[in-house]
């Protein structure tokens, strides 16, 4: 396993996977789930019929995740590469799975995410959910603790049902989203903030701010007091700007009292 990558964002090794969905609109139902909650890797196993105008219209904003939706012929196939398989049941049954409610199931796909492993919740078909031979590919059952007389939710709410924890989750770990283009700088990185605490020593000096006193103590300050900001890059760039001018024009300053 890799470890998780600040580049990367968590969601993307969380996928969600529907087995023999019956009715298109649905599929296009879940992909709107899905994206509203940030998730955007969708699977499809053997669909009665292909993602069509019907789950375009449904999925609404969310066009993209569903054109993006791979297609298996078997749930084996489509999580050959998962570490971790929860399958989603609207009844129990006797199959020898933990049960999970949905807030257990999204922390512990969370922690193998974040692990660096490859995760998918697992969807049935809206009449029979899923079969027995599937439910072995799971590693664990999920069930939604809905009224017991009456549990079975629509599979795009039972989606969404998921896929809200499962960002409840994301945020508590501060993996919500990746932040939207051109949005926010890195933060600063050491050697950035290294090399402006180093210019603002050499300003301070062009200025005679210190005035014969040792200049340690007020550096100490100065770096206390930026550290506390949290600079990003951009930040950094914009403060070495002005000490660029605060030294140019002490040189100036100095170069016309040389002049006098
Ligand atoms: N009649 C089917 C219901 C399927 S509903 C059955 O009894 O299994 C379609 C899918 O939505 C289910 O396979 C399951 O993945 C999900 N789902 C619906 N209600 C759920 C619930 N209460 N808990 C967990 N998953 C649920």
């Amino acid at each position: 396993m890799t470890t998780h990558s600040t580049t990367e964002p968590i969601s993307n090794r969380l996928r969600i996977v529907l087995v023999g969905t019956q009715h298109p609109g649905n599929i296009g139902s879940a992909a709107r789930a899905m994206k509203t909650m940030g998730l955007g890797r969708l699977v499809l196993v053997a669909p009665e019929k292909a993602p069509n105008h019907e789950s375009e219209a449904l999925a609404a904003g969310a066009d993209d995740v569903l054109a993006a939706a791979a297609t298996h012929a078997t749930l084996a196939e489509a999580v050959a590469d998962c570490h971790l398989v929860l399958g989603c049941t609207a009844r129990s049954r006797r199959i020898a799975l933990d049960e999970l409610l949905p807030r257990e199931a999204a922390a512990r796909a969370l922690d193998g995410a974040r692990a660096g492993g490859e995760v998918a919740l697992v969807f049935g078909r809206e009449r029979t959910g899923l079969d027995n031979e599937e439910l072995q590919l799971c590693h664990a059952a999920v069930h939604i603790p809905a009224n017991p007389a009456y549990s079975s939710l629509n599979l795009a709410m039972a989606v969404q049902v998921l896929a809200y924890e499962l960002r409840l989750a994301l945020l508590a770990v501060g993996g919500g989203d990746p932040a939207p283009a051109g949005d926010g700088d890195p933060p600063a990185s050491h050697a950035e903030l290294e090399g402006f605490f180093g210019q603002l020593g050499d300003a301070l000096d062009a200025i005679d701010f210190h005035k014969g006193r040792a200049p340690e103590s007020a550096l100490r300050k100065f770096r206390r007091l930026f550290l506390k900001a949290d600079l990003d890059s951009r930040e950094v760039r914009l403060l070495r700007g002005v000490l660029a001018d605060v030294e140019r024009m002490a040189m100036l300053a100095a170069r016309a009292g040389g002049e006098r």
